[in-house]
């Protein structure tokens, strides 16, 4: 389980080349936007290899998790912790993630004490103290908005809730014009979802998310410690890329 870093970088080294740490968070953030200044560049890579070396990994439905896997999920995780700290998610001991979308059973009992059972199909899945759940899905920005999504509940969770008026007023805002939203408008299902959908529009689209409510950008900004709209040069391409 604290073999990550030897499995990752022994990956690298069969693509060809010799100096595999920082090349390796530039290969899986190739991906990603451009939100992170050189200082912050370095410093989400850190984060990443600490989560990396501290989380165990499971794979399911006979996924095999491949080190670039787990060091995606170790990325997203990081994005997170540039003011908190990686120590946030130590509530939990790892991650599994499914070969795409699973299904789980959902179970309610109403009110004349009638179970209904029925089947529900996810993405990704989180609960407090229990791992990660996570589908690796074939799109890279739609397998990114899993990842950021779900370490969003975590954060909310780690931090003991996040939700204020700053939440509320952009929430009442997003209520009034669901069709003009940075972000899906599943977000309006509760407060823990609005937090996590306007969390992909933080890491994913940043200066769209700006645009639209300026107050709950600058409260993204002040959680993380980001500014990803302010980003303009891209850091971790200045290195030399794959062949
Ligand atoms: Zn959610």
């Amino acid at each position: 389980m604290k073999r990550w870093w030897h499995r990752l970088a022994r990956w690298w080294r069969t693509t060809g080349d010799s100096d595999p740490q920082s090349l390796i968070w530039a290969r899986i953030a190739a991906t990603f936007p451009p939100i992170f200044t050189a200082n912050q560049w370095v410093k989400q890579q850190q984060l990443a290899a600490t989560f990396l070396r501290h989380k165990r990994f499971w794979g399911a439905d006979g996924l095999t998790v491949t080190p670039e896997m787990a060091a995606t999920v170790a990325f997203g995780a990081a994005c997170y912790a540039h003011r908190a700290g990686i120590a946030i998610f130590d509530d939990f001991i790892g991650i599994v993630l499914y070969p795409a979308p699973f299904q789980v059973l959902r179970r309610w009992e109403d009110e004349t004490g009638v179970v209904h059972e029925w089947p529900d199909t996810l993405e990704g899945e989180t609960w407090a103290q229990g791992p990660v759940v996570l589908s690796w899905l074939s799109d890279p920005s739609e397998r990114w908005a899993v990842v950021i999504h779900e370490f969003a509940h975590r954060f909310d969770a780690a931090l003991g809730g996040i939700w204020n008026e700053t939440w509320l007023s952009a929430w009442e805002r997003a209520a009034q014009e669901p069709a003009r939203l940075p972000f899906s408008p599943e977000a309006l299902e509760d407060p823990g979802e609005f937090i996590a959908y306007t969390a992909e529009a933080f890491f994913l689209a940043a200066p769209r998310l700006k645009t639209w409510d300026l107050g709950l950008y600058s409260l993204w900004c002040q959680l993380t410690g980001l500014d990803p709209a302010a980003v303009t040069q891209v850091s971790h391409t200045n290195r030399k890329e794959p062949s």
